[in-house]
């Protein structure tokens, strides 16, 4: 019997339903209407489209945007300086740097520049540090993004049960890897390496929870699946003008019992828990 599909879509709907009564519910209560301010340095194709629906979806959720366009050539120091000048703006709850960064700028050390406050995308390390604690109120979003569509699979058990992720990325693999250990879920964590030495297969077979996040088409078999597994492809691929993930989907639809389709999966909720981050920041600040 072929699997059900996992879709972000539906779950994102359900959350944003939450978050717009609570941003409508914090602006009556603080007199201001909770806002994200996102940074892009220089024009790039690829994240004017994440910018557009960013926009949109704050807009609709009741969150006020506003983009701020730095030019490609701004140092690294003058870059720090307009994050320092955002931290210190009240009217700003929530910053997301868009990446990528041009060349000359180190995204690692930006990330530390963001204050932990307003760093909705928890890339600072303190925020990193609160999901080792299993205390953390800002989630990667991501990762955040896997661990809704894991919840909302009917009647779903994580304690015990075996997990394979496959990529080690710091936004997706790493805190992922954190938040289902907490849930006491028995996590290996797969890269590159495991895909030299030619043993991915081997691990996959083993999951009952399988998420891919590495950015090659096709790279997962479908027949690789553990019948019965839940697949979350995080991937995101564009071949022949066509968006696919990283996981053969008819043949894994065969095998597994929940699968994202991409797109449609992961990606919708993603930007939703973006929202919601900035809800949590807001409230910190007030
Ligand atoms: P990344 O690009 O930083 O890292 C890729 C990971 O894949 C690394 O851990 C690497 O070791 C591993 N890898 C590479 N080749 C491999 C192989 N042959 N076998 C096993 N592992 C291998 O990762 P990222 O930034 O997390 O992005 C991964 C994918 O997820 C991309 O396609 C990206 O576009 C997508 N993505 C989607 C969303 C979303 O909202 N849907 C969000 C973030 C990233």
């Amino acid at each position: 019997m072929a699997g059900q599909l996992l879709e972000g879509k539906t779950v994102a709907l359900k959350i944003k339903e939450q978050i717009k009564k609570e941003a409508a519910e914090l602006k009556t209560k603080f007199g201001i209407q909770p806002k994200l301010v996102s940074v892009q340095l220089g024009e790039n194709s690829a994240s004017e489209i994440y910018i557009k629906s960013q926009e949109k979806t704050a807009r609709d959720l009741g969150i006020d945007y506003e983009l701020k366009k730095l030019d490609a050539s701004v140092t690294q120091d003058e870059f720090i300086k307009a994050i320092e000048l955002l931290n210190k703006d009240k009217s700003a709850h929530g910053i997301i740097v868009q990446m990528p960064l041009p060349q000359h700028i180190d995204a690692k050390l930006i990330s530390r520049y963001i204050s932990p406050l307003k760093d909705i995308e928890a890339v600072h390390p303190q925020n990193m540090g609160e999901i080792v604690f299993g205390k953390a109120k800002i989630l990667p979003c991501t990762a955040a993004a896997c661990m809704e569509l894991l919840n909302s699979v009917p009647s779903i058990e994580l304690y015990g049960k075996e997990a394979v992720i496959v990529g080690h990325s710091e936004i997706v693999g790493k805190p992922l890897a954190l938040l289902l250990l907490d849930k006491f879920v028995t996590t290996t964590v797969c890269h590159i390496a495991t895909g030299q030495r030619g043993t991915l297969p081997e691990f996959v077979k083993k999951a009952e929870i399988l998420i891919v996040a590495v950015g090659k088409a096709g790279l997962v078999k479908g027949d690789w699946v553990k019948p019965g597994a839940i697949v979350i492809d995080v991937g995101i691929n564009r071949v022949e003008g066509k968006i696919v993930g990283d996981v053969e989907f008819d043949k894994a639809l065969e095998k597994a019992a929940y699968i994202t389709p991409v797109p449609g999966g992961v990606g919708p909720l993603t930007v939703t828990i973006l929202m919601r981050n900035v809800l949590e920041a807001f409230k910190q600040q007030q």
